[in-house]
């Protein structure tokens, strides 16, 4: 799903729940997606930015059996839809579908996908030419800070979904370069960043 031609960029990793639409616990039906009222615009202003901006999820139900990987790809068509409807489009999205706790075969088994892990970023590096170090994370929880750090990017974390809550959690080492109310505020913050 990728519109742009490959070369070495930043580009902004946005996780799903509780950052782009609604956190909802194990997210089972395309009924129950509900985008934040500003998800079209802050998609939209990465866009006219000539930002990349890449959906990284971690949906570990496949692997516990909550849901089929048909139903995510569902989900991600619907998102793009309601997102196209404003004019915004996500250049790629990927999600990992594994837990080690899980009860389905093959998903259940360690990986290298599954956040903080890098094997979502590094995948997107491969097949759109991105720079993970000079990109960013949007997420609401530690562990999408914690992929920032791992790949040398900028990390920033929401107070949407988990994220206040995140927030009276500090983690021993591990710092976000911004917290933010929601993922417009996020965008800002990238947009006066980026030069730097
Ligand atoms: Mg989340
Ligand atoms: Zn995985």
């Amino acid at each position: 799903m990728t519109s742009r031609s490959r070369r070495s960029e930043r580009a902004v990793f946005l996780d799903r729940d509780g950052t782009l639409i609604n956190e909802v616990g194990y997210l089972d039906r395309v009924e129950r997606v509900m985008l934040y009222p500003w998800a079209i615009d802050s998609v939209r202003a990465l866009n006219r930015a000539s930002l990349p901006v890449v959906l990284i999820s971690n949906q570990s139900g496949v692997a516990r059996g909550f849901f089929s990987e048909s139903v995510v790809d569902e989900v991600h068509q619907h998102i793009a839809t309601l997102l196209d409807t404003g004019g915004a489009s996500i250049d790629a999205y990927y999600y990992c579908p594994h837990h080690p706790d899980g009860k389905v075969h093959p998903y259940a088994r360690p990986c290298d996908c599954r956040k903080p892990g890098r094997g979502m970023v590094d995948r997107a590096a491969r097949e759109l030419g991105i720079e993970p170090a000079r990109s960013f994370v949007v997420g609401d929880r530690w562990l999408d800070v914690e992929l920032a750090r791992a790949i040398g990017g900028r990390g920033i974390l929401v107070r949407t979904g988990y994220g206040a809550t995140e927030e009276c959690r500090p983690r021993q080492g591990l710092e976000a370069d911004a917290i933010v109310d929601n993922l417009i505020s996020a965008v800002s913050w990238i947009l006066t960043q980026r030069f730097r």
